[in-house]
Protein backbone atom coordinates (compact mmCIF):
# COMPACT_ATOMS: atom_id res chain seq x y z
CA UNK A 1 0.00 0.00 0.00
CA UNK A 2 1.32 3.27 -0.46
CA UNK A 3 2.68 5.27 2.40
CA UNK A 4 0.64 7.80 3.69
CA UNK A 5 1.60 11.29 3.90
CA UNK A 6 1.84 10.75 8.26
CA UNK A 7 3.99 7.72 7.37
CA UNK A 8 6.03 10.09 5.04
CA UNK A 9 7.07 12.40 7.34
CA UNK A 10 7.78 10.07 10.19
CA UNK A 11 9.56 7.81 7.81
CA UNK A 12 13.32 8.48 7.18
CA UNK A 13 15.15 6.90 4.15
CA UNK A 14 18.05 5.22 3.93
CA UNK A 15 19.79 8.36 3.55
CA UNK A 16 18.86 9.75 6.49
CA UNK A 17 15.96 12.03 4.33
CA UNK A 18 12.71 12.20 5.46
CA UNK A 19 10.76 10.32 2.97
CA UNK A 20 8.50 13.74 1.99
CA UNK A 21 12.06 15.05 0.93
CA UNK A 22 12.94 12.98 -2.25
CA UNK A 23 11.96 14.13 -5.41
CA UNK A 24 8.39 13.61 -6.54
CA UNK A 25 7.41 10.10 -8.39
CA UNK A 26 5.45 10.28 -11.77
CA UNK A 27 1.68 9.73 -11.50
CA UNK A 28 -1.02 8.42 -13.50
CA UNK A 29 0.92 7.96 -16.69
CA UNK A 30 1.89 11.84 -17.29
CA UNK A 31 4.82 12.16 -19.17
CA UNK A 32 7.56 14.06 -17.52
CA UNK A 33 10.69 14.91 -18.94
CA UNK A 34 13.31 13.03 -17.51
CA UNK A 35 15.99 16.20 -16.70
CA UNK A 36 12.69 17.21 -14.84
CA UNK A 37 13.01 14.33 -12.91
CA UNK A 38 16.49 14.06 -12.07
CA UNK A 39 16.79 17.86 -11.86
CA UNK A 40 16.18 17.55 -7.92
CA UNK A 41 17.87 14.87 -7.16
CA UNK A 42 21.05 15.89 -8.60
CA UNK A 43 21.33 19.22 -6.51
CA UNK A 44 24.44 21.44 -6.98
CA UNK A 45 24.26 23.23 -10.07
CA UNK A 46 26.42 25.98 -11.11
CA UNK A 47 25.82 28.38 -14.60
CA UNK A 48 22.67 25.82 -15.19
CA UNK A 49 25.20 22.90 -15.11
CA UNK A 50 25.57 20.22 -12.07
CA UNK A 51 28.34 18.99 -10.67
CA UNK A 52 28.50 16.01 -12.42
CA UNK A 53 28.52 17.54 -15.83
CA UNK A 54 31.42 19.87 -14.70
CA UNK A 55 33.61 17.14 -13.93
CA UNK A 56 33.40 15.27 -16.86
CA UNK A 57 34.12 18.54 -18.77
CA UNK A 58 36.84 19.36 -16.54
CA UNK A 59 38.76 15.90 -16.67
CA UNK A 60 37.84 15.48 -20.48
CA UNK A 61 39.01 19.26 -21.34
CA UNK A 62 41.88 19.12 -18.65
CA UNK A 63 43.58 15.71 -19.95
CA UNK A 64 43.11 16.83 -23.75
CA UNK A 65 44.30 20.49 -23.04
CA UNK A 66 47.69 18.50 -20.80
CA UNK A 67 48.27 16.17 -23.74
CA UNK A 68 47.97 18.51 -26.08
CA UNK A 69 50.05 21.83 -24.61
CA UNK A 70 53.11 19.28 -23.93
CA UNK A 71 55.32 17.41 -25.58
CA UNK A 72 53.30 14.10 -26.20
CA UNK A 73 53.04 12.09 -29.69
CA UNK A 74 49.93 13.67 -29.97
CA UNK A 75 50.76 17.28 -29.69
CA UNK A 76 53.42 16.67 -32.24
CA UNK A 77 50.64 14.90 -34.90
CA UNK A 78 48.41 17.66 -34.46
CA UNK A 79 50.73 20.22 -34.77
CA UNK A 80 52.32 18.16 -37.95
CA UNK A 81 48.56 18.10 -39.17
CA UNK A 82 47.64 21.79 -38.89
CA UNK A 83 50.82 23.27 -39.77
CA UNK A 84 50.44 20.80 -43.43
CA UNK A 85 54.54 20.14 -42.99
CA UNK A 86 56.56 17.01 -41.90
CA UNK A 87 56.72 13.66 -43.77
CA UNK A 88 53.87 12.02 -41.93
CA UNK A 89 51.21 14.39 -43.03
CA UNK A 90 48.81 11.61 -43.85
CA UNK A 91 49.51 9.49 -40.19
CA UNK A 92 49.02 12.75 -38.76
CA UNK A 93 45.78 14.27 -40.16
CA UNK A 94 44.40 10.18 -39.16
CA UNK A 95 45.46 10.97 -35.72
CA UNK A 96 44.31 13.64 -35.04
CA UNK A 97 40.81 13.08 -36.62
CA UNK A 98 40.49 9.69 -34.55
CA UNK A 99 41.11 11.48 -31.45
CA UNK A 100 38.44 14.57 -32.29
CA UNK A 101 36.26 11.70 -33.25
CA UNK A 102 36.80 9.67 -29.97
CA UNK A 103 36.42 12.46 -27.29
CA UNK A 104 33.51 14.39 -29.81
CA UNK A 105 31.37 10.39 -29.55
CA UNK A 106 32.69 9.81 -25.92
CA UNK A 107 30.93 13.83 -25.02
CA UNK A 108 27.61 12.29 -27.28
CA UNK A 109 27.72 9.25 -25.04
CA UNK A 110 27.95 11.11 -21.79
CA UNK A 111 24.82 13.60 -22.46
CA UNK A 112 22.87 11.16 -24.33
CA UNK A 113 23.48 9.03 -20.90
CA UNK A 114 22.94 11.51 -18.53
CA UNK A 115 19.45 12.26 -20.22
CA UNK A 116 18.32 9.36 -20.68
CA UNK A 117 15.32 7.08 -18.95
CA UNK A 118 16.58 4.21 -17.46
CA UNK A 119 13.44 2.87 -17.10
CA UNK A 120 10.63 4.79 -15.07
CA UNK A 121 7.74 3.05 -14.11
CA UNK A 122 4.98 5.38 -14.78
CA UNK A 123 2.45 4.90 -11.43
CA UNK A 124 -0.95 3.72 -12.82
CA UNK A 125 0.62 1.57 -15.58
CA UNK A 126 0.94 -2.28 -15.73
CA UNK A 127 3.28 -3.92 -16.73
CA UNK A 128 2.79 -6.32 -19.84
CA UNK A 129 4.84 -9.34 -18.52
CA UNK A 130 4.86 -10.79 -14.81
CA UNK A 131 4.27 -7.79 -12.26
CA UNK A 132 6.42 -7.24 -9.10
CA UNK A 133 4.78 -6.10 -5.44
CA UNK A 134 3.15 -2.70 -5.57
CA UNK A 135 6.21 -0.30 -4.24
CA UNK A 136 5.57 1.22 -0.71
CA UNK A 137 7.26 4.51 -1.81
CA UNK A 138 5.97 5.73 -5.14
CA UNK A 139 2.98 3.35 -5.16
CA UNK A 140 4.09 1.97 -9.10
CA UNK A 141 3.09 -1.72 -9.66
CA UNK A 142 6.68 -2.15 -11.38
CA UNK A 143 7.27 -5.31 -13.35
CA UNK A 144 9.46 -7.93 -11.94
CA UNK A 145 13.35 -7.09 -11.53
CA UNK A 146 12.43 -3.89 -10.74
CA UNK A 147 13.62 -1.74 -7.95
CA UNK A 148 12.49 1.76 -6.24
CA UNK A 149 16.03 4.09 -7.03
CA UNK A 150 15.96 6.52 -3.54
CA UNK A 151 17.83 8.82 -5.67
CA UNK A 152 15.42 9.73 -8.09
CA UNK A 153 12.01 8.88 -5.93
CA UNK A 154 11.07 6.36 -9.04
CA UNK A 155 11.04 2.91 -9.52
CA UNK A 156 13.54 1.16 -12.31
CA UNK A 157 12.49 -1.56 -14.74
CA UNK A 158 15.59 -4.18 -14.20
CA UNK A 159 17.21 -1.60 -11.92
CA UNK A 160 21.18 -2.24 -11.93
CA UNK A 161 22.41 0.67 -9.38
CA UNK A 162 22.78 4.15 -9.23
CA UNK A 163 25.75 6.01 -11.34
CA UNK A 164 27.21 8.94 -9.72
CA UNK A 165 29.42 8.74 -12.52
CA UNK A 166 26.68 9.87 -15.04
CA UNK A 167 24.41 10.82 -11.39
CA UNK A 168 21.60 8.54 -12.99
CA UNK A 169 20.06 5.06 -12.66
CA UNK A 170 21.07 2.43 -14.85
CA UNK A 171 18.06 0.01 -15.78
CA UNK A 172 16.93 -1.81 -18.90
CA UNK A 173 16.63 0.97 -21.14
CA UNK A 174 20.14 2.61 -20.38
CA UNK A 175 22.16 -0.42 -19.78
CA UNK A 176 23.49 -1.09 -23.02
CA UNK A 177 24.42 2.44 -23.29
CA UNK A 178 26.32 2.55 -19.96
CA UNK A 179 28.40 -0.16 -20.97
CA UNK A 180 29.30 1.43 -24.19
CA UNK A 181 29.97 4.18 -22.31
CA UNK A 182 32.72 2.65 -19.87
CA UNK A 183 34.17 0.97 -23.17
CA UNK A 184 34.83 3.58 -24.97
CA UNK A 185 36.26 5.64 -21.36
CA UNK A 186 38.42 2.63 -20.76
CA UNK A 187 39.86 3.18 -24.30
CA UNK A 188 40.21 6.83 -24.21
CA UNK A 189 42.10 6.37 -20.85
CA UNK A 190 44.07 3.69 -22.32
CA UNK A 191 45.32 5.75 -25.03
CA UNK A 192 45.88 9.17 -22.54
CA UNK A 193 48.29 6.64 -20.94
CA UNK A 194 50.09 5.30 -23.36
CA UNK A 195 50.78 8.86 -24.73
CA UNK A 196 52.27 10.32 -21.28
CA UNK A 197 53.85 7.14 -20.89
CA UNK A 198 55.44 7.33 -24.01
CA UNK A 199 56.57 10.97 -23.14
CA UNK A 200 57.54 10.32 -19.65
CA UNK A 201 59.78 7.11 -20.24
CA UNK A 202 62.39 8.52 -22.24
CA UNK A 203 62.90 10.65 -18.93
CA UNK A 204 63.12 7.95 -16.52
CA UNK A 205 65.04 5.40 -18.53
CA UNK A 206 66.51 7.30 -21.49
CA UNK A 207 70.26 8.45 -21.26
CA UNK A 208 71.78 11.22 -19.28
CA UNK A 209 71.09 13.67 -22.03
CA UNK A 210 67.81 13.04 -22.35
CA UNK A 211 67.02 13.16 -18.43
CA UNK A 212 68.78 16.74 -18.15
CA UNK A 213 66.37 17.70 -20.82
CA UNK A 214 63.41 16.46 -19.12
CA UNK A 215 64.01 17.06 -15.86
CA UNK A 216 65.96 20.76 -16.48
CA UNK A 217 63.63 23.65 -18.04
CA UNK A 218 60.82 20.93 -18.81
CA UNK A 219 60.83 19.62 -15.80
CA UNK A 220 56.65 20.64 -15.68
CA UNK A 221 56.35 19.29 -18.28
CA UNK A 222 57.32 15.66 -16.64
CA UNK A 223 55.60 16.68 -13.62
CA UNK A 224 52.44 16.84 -15.38
CA UNK A 225 52.81 13.70 -17.14
CA UNK A 226 53.78 12.08 -13.53
CA UNK A 227 50.31 13.02 -12.69
CA UNK A 228 48.58 12.17 -15.53
CA UNK A 229 49.95 8.81 -15.16
CA UNK A 230 48.93 8.99 -10.95
CA UNK A 231 45.20 9.69 -12.25
CA UNK A 232 44.78 7.23 -15.13
CA UNK A 233 45.86 4.24 -13.67
CA UNK A 234 42.83 4.40 -10.86
CA UNK A 235 40.83 5.34 -13.72
CA UNK A 236 41.52 2.72 -16.25
CA UNK A 237 41.15 0.16 -13.28
CA UNK A 238 37.23 1.40 -12.34
CA UNK A 239 35.96 1.82 -16.07
CA UNK A 240 38.16 -1.16 -17.32
CA UNK A 241 36.74 -3.01 -14.27
CA UNK A 242 33.41 -1.93 -15.50
CA UNK A 243 32.95 -2.57 -18.52
CA UNK A 244 34.24 -6.32 -18.11
CA UNK A 245 32.16 -6.75 -14.77
CA UNK A 246 28.77 -4.99 -17.24
CA UNK A 247 29.66 -7.90 -20.25
CA UNK A 248 29.68 -10.52 -17.98
CA UNK A 249 26.34 -9.18 -16.70
CA UNK A 250 24.89 -8.86 -20.51
CA UNK A 251 26.01 -12.51 -21.08
CA UNK A 252 24.24 -14.12 -18.12
CA UNK A 253 21.40 -11.70 -18.15
CA UNK A 254 21.80 -10.83 -14.25
CA UNK A 255 22.24 -6.75 -12.96
CA UNK A 256 24.56 -5.64 -10.53
CA UNK A 257 21.86 -5.51 -7.71
CA UNK A 258 21.12 -9.17 -8.03
CA UNK A 259 24.37 -10.41 -7.87
CA UNK A 260 25.40 -8.09 -5.12
CA UNK A 261 21.92 -8.77 -2.70
CA UNK A 262 22.16 -12.79 -4.53
CA UNK A 263 19.38 -14.43 -2.15
CA UNK A 264 18.37 -11.64 -0.28
CA UNK A 265 16.38 -10.19 -3.44
CA UNK A 266 12.75 -11.31 -2.85
CA UNK A 267 12.20 -12.49 -6.46
CA UNK A 268 14.99 -14.49 -6.23
CA UNK A 269 14.69 -16.51 -3.16
CA UNK A 270 12.35 -18.75 -4.70
CA UNK A 271 15.23 -19.47 -7.02
CA UNK A 272 18.01 -19.93 -4.74
CA UNK A 273 16.01 -22.15 -2.23
CA UNK A 274 15.48 -24.36 -5.28
CA UNK A 275 18.83 -24.70 -6.50
CA UNK A 276 20.82 -27.60 -4.67
CA UNK A 277 23.96 -27.34 -6.73
CA UNK A 278 26.65 -30.21 -6.04
CA UNK A 279 26.98 -28.87 -2.49
CA UNK A 280 23.82 -26.96 -2.21
CA UNK A 281 23.44 -23.21 -2.30
CA UNK A 282 23.36 -21.94 1.36
CA UNK A 283 20.51 -19.07 1.47
CA UNK A 284 21.15 -17.95 5.09
CA UNK A 285 24.77 -16.59 3.39
CA UNK A 286 23.65 -12.89 1.72
CA UNK A 287 25.14 -10.28 -0.44
CA UNK A 288 28.59 -10.51 -1.06
CA UNK A 289 29.24 -13.25 1.82
CA UNK A 290 27.30 -15.49 -0.70
CA UNK A 291 29.25 -14.51 -3.02
CA UNK A 292 32.54 -15.19 -2.15
CA UNK A 293 31.56 -18.74 -0.25
CA UNK A 294 30.41 -19.94 -3.40
CA UNK A 295 33.35 -18.85 -5.25
CA UNK A 296 35.51 -21.04 -2.67
CA UNK A 297 33.50 -24.07 -2.38
CA UNK A 298 31.27 -24.37 -5.81
CA UNK A 299 29.53 -23.08 -9.00
CA UNK A 300 27.02 -20.39 -8.46
CA UNK A 301 23.65 -21.31 -9.03
CA UNK A 302 22.54 -20.08 -12.79
CA UNK A 303 21.11 -16.74 -12.89
CA UNK A 304 17.37 -17.63 -13.21
CA UNK A 305 16.52 -15.41 -16.44
CA UNK A 306 19.66 -15.79 -18.68
CA UNK A 307 18.25 -17.64 -22.25
CA UNK A 308 21.97 -18.35 -23.54
CA UNK A 309 24.66 -16.41 -24.08
CA UNK A 310 23.46 -15.51 -27.57
CA UNK A 311 20.09 -14.25 -26.38
CA UNK A 312 21.34 -12.65 -24.13
CA UNK A 313 23.62 -10.68 -25.38
CA UNK A 314 20.36 -10.04 -28.24
CA UNK A 315 17.89 -8.94 -25.62
CA UNK A 316 20.76 -6.67 -23.92
CA UNK A 317 21.77 -4.59 -27.28
CA UNK A 318 18.77 -5.06 -29.83
CA UNK A 319 15.93 -5.87 -27.71
CA UNK A 320 12.98 -3.18 -28.20
CA UNK A 321 12.47 -2.47 -24.10
CA UNK A 322 10.19 0.55 -23.05
CA UNK A 323 7.28 -0.50 -24.35
CA UNK A 324 7.12 -4.07 -23.10
CA UNK A 325 7.37 -3.05 -19.60
CA UNK A 326 4.05 -0.91 -19.36
CA UNK A 327 0.82 -0.40 -20.95
CA UNK A 328 -1.62 2.31 -20.50
CA UNK A 329 -4.08 0.50 -18.61
CA UNK A 330 -7.68 2.31 -19.16
CA UNK A 331 -9.95 2.11 -16.19
CA UNK A 332 -7.48 -0.27 -13.52
CA UNK A 333 -4.59 2.83 -13.40
CA UNK A 334 -7.68 4.77 -11.74
CA UNK A 335 -8.07 2.36 -9.01
CA UNK A 336 -4.36 2.30 -8.17
ZN1 LIG B 1 8.90 2.90 -6.25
Amino acid sequence: MPLTDADAVSSLTRNGRSVNQRPPALHRCEVRQVADILREARGCRFCGLDQTVWIFLLAHGGGLALLLCTDTDLSLRVSGALSGKGSAIVSDVAVTVTCLSAIAAQCLLFFRLYRSDPGWVRIGCLPEGPAGQQCGYCSAVPPERSRHDFNTGQCVAKFDHFCPIIATAVGDCNHCMFWLYCVLQSFLILWGLALALDALLPCLLGDSVSKAVCWGPRAWQSWLHVLAVLLLVPCLNVFGGLAIAHAYLAATAQTTYEVVKGAKVPYLQEHYRAYAGPRGFPCSAKGVRSLLWHLMRGPLPPAPYSRGIAENLNVFFYAAKPHSYWQQNNGMSDKL
